[in-house]
């Protein structure tokens, strides 16, 4: 039985004073949650986590990482950085990165490599537009997603990644994906997984993103191969993140 896994993913959002705030009231309201928690955060709050988080349930991590090691890569942050201040997690591909950074599926695909080189937990994110969807090309355009980090990976690294299943069209808007929809999506998911290595396939969770919230989290978790949620907008607010992680 997988654990589920609920990931905020504050974006370009927060200040010390606000995150102060989000952070005491998550681990004030978690109790003894069920599932995993983490946030995922600005660079220039790694410091603050690192202190906030010490010692409680919540894990944390960033929204993106250099593929590079280290070196002359102006503006860009590093694995080891990262694990400098005792993060976790790393959001790769988020459809926000691939869209206005230019962000290929191979180059996710190294990140993916170095953030698990490196004992970080890879978030992979994939999804369709919305007119890859009407054109019916959901399947196709998200399977070379994950195919791309897949080849990149030996049967064994396939394990320790977290999938991240985010439909452009519901991220930010308003718009779910319905329960089935994901569930189709998630269960192809597993399937490519599981032609490399069925062990690890079972192990791996998929998360689905995309507006997802407090009264549309449960449905979407009670999937069989739904196993948590990317939450973006509704991680911001302490008491819309504690009810999502209820209901997982
Ligand atoms: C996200 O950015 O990963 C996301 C899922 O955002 P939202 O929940 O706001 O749709």
């Amino acid at each position: 039985m997988r654990r589920k896994l609920i990931a905020g993913n504050w974006k370009m959002n927060g200040s010390q004073a606000a995150n102060a705030v989000l952070l005491q009231g998550i681990k004030d309201g978690l109790g003894n949650a069920a599932c995993a928690v983490a946030v995922c955060v600005p660079a220039p709050y790694f410091a603050q986590c690192q202190s906030a988080l010490a010692g409680s349930a919540v894990g944390w991590g960033a929204q993106d990482l250099s593929v590079h090691e280290a070196g002359a890569y102006t503006g860009e942050v590093s694995a080891a950085m990262l694990l400098d201040f005792g993060c976790a997690y790393a959001i790769v591909g988020h459809s926000e990165r691939r869209t206005y950074h230019g962000e290929s599926n191979e180059l996710v695909a190294q990140k993916t490599v170095r953030a698990l080189k490196s004992g970080l937990t890879p978030i992979v994110c994939v999804g369709e537009s919305l007119a890859e969807r009407e054109s019916g090309n959901t399947a196709a355009v998200v399977g070379a997603q994950v195919d791309a980090v897949l080849a990149a990976l030996s049967g064994d690294e396939l394990g320790n990644i977290v999938i991240a299943y985010e439909p452009v069209w519901a991220i930010g808007t308003g718009k779910t994906a319905t329960p089935e929809m994901a569930q189709e999506v998630h269960a192809m998911l597993r399937a490519r997984l599981a032609a490399k290595n069925p062990a690890a396939a079972e192990r791996v969770q998929i998360l689905y993103g995309g507006s997802m919230k407090p009264d549309n989290a449960k449905e979407l978790l009670a999937m069989p191969d739904i196993d948590g949620g990317l939450i973006g907008g509704a991680s911001l607010k302490a008491a819309d993140f504690l009810a999502i992680v209820a209901a997982a």
